[in-house]
């Protein structure tokens, strides 16, 4: 069901002056940054190896983000799992009585379905889970 880590979310007050410590110092590559309105952020993506930090800050004072930081500061806001089919793992784990946040997916960066877990359930780590649009498989089906 999990593929990987897909991405590790860090909350910040500014993208713009937390960037900085990923490129200037550590010399990574910001790979995308988008505006994400139905969930109120922003978010910069950087690649390192095969899964990414992102960054994510608020577009709104009243935003997840934004109250997440008022209460705890900056810092780790949680873990992104890549998983092949979300729709049958949110399934699965509603079976297995995993308290749930999103109990249908909701679209995130970058043309991807995301569901949050209830961090109640999760040792007070917030677990996302992502699916990638799968992009081969539509170019495969277009060449037949
Ligand atoms: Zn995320």
């Amino acid at each position: 069901m999990i593929q990987k880590i897909d991405h590790i979310g860090i909350a910040v007050r500014s993208i713009e002056d937390a960037v900085k410590l990923y490129t200037d110092a550590l010399g990574l590559t910001v790979q995308d940054i988008e505006v994400v309105e139905a969930h109120k952020v922003k978010i910069a993506m950087i690649p390192v190896g095969d899964s990414k930090i992102e960054l994510v800050e608020s577009t709104d004072p009243e935003g997840r983000i934004a109250k997440f930081i008022d209460k705890r500061g900056e810092g780790l806001h949680h873990l992104a799992l890549e998983v092949s089919d979300i729709e049958a793992a949110l399934d699965s784990l509603k079976a297995k009585g995993i308290p749930l946040v999103d109990e249908k997916p909701r679209s995130g960066a970058g043309e991807t379905k995301v569901a949050f877990l209830n961090p109640t359930g999760t040792n007070g780590v917030s677990i996302e889970l992502v699916e990638h649009k799968k992009v081969n498989t539509i170019a495969q089906q277009a060449d037949k």
